[in-house]
C-alpha cells in the first residue's frame, strides 16, 4: 500500500531545500519535487534512502536518478502545461511522475523489460496515465513525434540526429553526452527546420544509453 505520511512530507520539504541550495530556481520544478512521494519508487527496506539527494539502485543494473539531477534536467526543459514530452529511460518512473506534474502529455520509453513492467504497475497504483512504451528509445518514438520536449535520462555517446528531427519548431532536447564515465548536459533547441541552438551545462554521471544510437 502507498502511504504518504507527514514525516515523508517533511523529509520531502528538506530535500527540496537541498536541491534549491544547489541552484534549482524554477518554482514549478521545486513544487513538483515536493509533491511526488519519491519513497513510492523504493523497496520497503530502503525507504530511508528515498529522501537523500542520491541516485539509488532499482535493479537490472539501473538507478533512480539523484533528485538534484532530476530537477536540473526538468528545469532545462522549461515545460509548459500544453507540452508533449518524451522521456527516454523510464527506469523507476519517478522522473516521469515529476514530468506529469507539469504537463499531462508524457510519453516514456524503457529498454529493459523488467523495469518497464515494474514502472507500468507503479503508474497504475498511483493512478497516473503516461503513455508507456517498451523498446529502444535511442531512436525516439517517430510514430508519436513531434514532441515539444525530449528528455534522455541515460548517458549517450552522441546527440542522435533522429531525436532532433522529432522536435517541434522551438522544441528542446535535454541529453547527457560523453563517455561512459562522465557526461556533459546539453540542451538543443530547434530554432528552424534545419537550425539548432546547442547549449552546454554541467557534468553528470549517468548509466549508459543502450540501443542503436547508444552504447553497444
Ligand atoms: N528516469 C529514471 C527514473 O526516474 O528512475 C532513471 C533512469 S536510469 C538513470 C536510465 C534508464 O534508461 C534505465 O532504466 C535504462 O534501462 C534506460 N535505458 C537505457 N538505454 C535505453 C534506451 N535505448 N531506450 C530506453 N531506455 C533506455
Amino acid at each position: 500500500m502507498l502511504i504518504d505520511t507527514y514525516r515523508h512530507k517533511g523529509m520531502r520539504k528538506g530535500l527540496v531545500r537541498i536541491v534549491e541550495r544547489k541552484g534549482i530556481k524554477d518554482i514549478k520544478v521545486l513544487k513538483a519535487l515536493e509533491q511526488v512521494p519519491r519513497h513510492f519508487f523504493f523497496e520497503k527496506a530502503f525507504l530511508e534512502q528515498a529522501y537523500q539527494d542520491k541516485a539509488f539502485p532499482i535493479g537490472e543494473g539501473q538507478t533512480i536518478s539523484q533528485p538534484y539531477t532530476v530537477a536540473y534536467q526538468t528545469e532545462l526543459l522549461e515545460i509548459e502545461p500544453h507540452d508533449k514530452v518524451l522521456e527516454i529511460g523510464t527506469g523507476s518512473g519517478y522522473q516521469c511522475t515529476i514530468l506529469l506534474q507539469l504537463t499531462p502529455h508524457v510519453f516514456t520509453i524503457e529498454y529493459n523489460e523488467v523495469l518497464y513492467h515494474k514502472a507500468k504497475k507503479q503508474f497504475q497504483l498511483m493512478g497516473l496515465t503516461p503513455f508507456t512504451f517498451l523498446g529502444d528509445g535511442s531512436e525516439g518514438l517517430p510514430e508519436h513525434a513531434p514532441f515539444n520536449k525530449i528528455l534522455v535520462t541515460a548517458g549517450a555517446p552522441i546527440i542522435p540526429k533522429t531525436l532532433l528531427r522529432q522536435l517541434t519548431l522551438g522544441g528542446k532536447l535535454v541529453i547527457p553526452v560523453g563517455d561512459t564515465a562522465l557526461q556533459k548536459m546539453f540542451r538543443i533547441t530547434r530554432v528552424g527546420e534545419d537550425d539548432f541552438l546547442k547549449e552546454e551545462f554541467d557534468n553528470f554521471k549517468f548509466v549508459p544509453l543502450l540501443g542503436k544510437q547508444g552504447w553497444k
